[in-house]
């Protein structure tokens, strides 16, 4: 199956105005790589400006809330991030899961609201470091992707990434043979799932991902992008990332 590459860069809680000009040259890329489908989920107060400047890339947002209105108080709905511009969404991110106490079950109802407000979703999922070095990663990570996924999951709207929360930030990555190992276990959790639509499914490696080991990650059976943190907040460092994709 033949999965064009998505490479999305998550600028966290990270990025002012004075960052335009970044989220322009990172635009600029995406129109240069067509190969590539590439994005920048920014913070919401960013995505009407980044919208007016994104060339070629998507800009997405971090996280929505799973009702469309009401008494929730600092949160924001699919469909307002979608006005604002958002043309994606990550929902699941560890941070979220760890920071804000987010369930399976609150990723998977996230995930349908911001389909049914036009929003496109990646969905993240990945192990402890505990859970790692006690040989049950696979089985783990398998077992959460099983019960975050929505209802209705499709490869037109929903991309997975797979996110060792060990390897977020500290520069350190799996082995390819243990990034095979997860893609592959994922590939069939999803099979298991959704039959034959796990393989148009993209599944994205996420976890110090940067310009010196992104060809190598994205040239592992069943990686089909990256998503990219640190190596994301500037163009010059994000350009090498893009242009491993393609
Ligand atoms: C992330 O948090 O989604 C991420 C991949 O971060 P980093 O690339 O900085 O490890």
């Amino acid at each position: 199956m033949n999965r064009r590459k998505l490479v999305v860069g998550n600028w966290k809680m990270n990025g002012l105005r004075a960052q335009l000009g970044e989220i322009e040259a990172i635009g600029a890329l995406a129109t240069d790589h067509p190969a590539a489908e590439i994005g920048l989920c920014v913070p919401a107060t960013l995505i009407g400006a980044a919208d007016a400047i994104k060339g070629a890339a998507f800009i997405g947002a971090q996280d929505c809330h799973m009702k469309d209105n009401g008494a929730h108080t600092g949160c924001l709905s699919a469909a307002m991030l979608a006005e604002a511009g958002a043309s994606w969404t990550i929902i699941g991110h560890s941070e979220r899961r760890e920071d804000q106490g987010e369930t399976d079950a609150d990723v998977a109802a996230k995930a349908l609201a911001a389909q049914a407000a036009g929003l496109k979703v990646i969905l993240c999922v990945g192990e402890s470091l505990s859970v790692r070095d006690a040989g049950d990663a696979e089985n783990v990570v398998s077992a959460q992707l099983l019960a975050s996924l929505p209802e209705g999951a499709a490869a037109d709207w929903l991309a997975i990434a797979y996110e060792p929360i060990w390897a977020i930030g500290t520069g350190r990555i799996p082995t390819m043979e243990q990034v095979a190992a997860m893609h592959g276990a994922l590939r069939s959790a999803l099979e298991s799932c959704i039959g034959s639509e796990a393989g148009a499914m993209r599944i994205l490696y996420g976890g110090s991902m940067n310009g010196e080991n992104a060809a190598e990650l994205m040239a592992v059976p069943d990686v089909d992008g990256g998503l990219v943190g640190g190596a994301s907040l500037t163009a010059a460092k994000f350009a090498p990332v893009i242009a491993a994709a393609g």
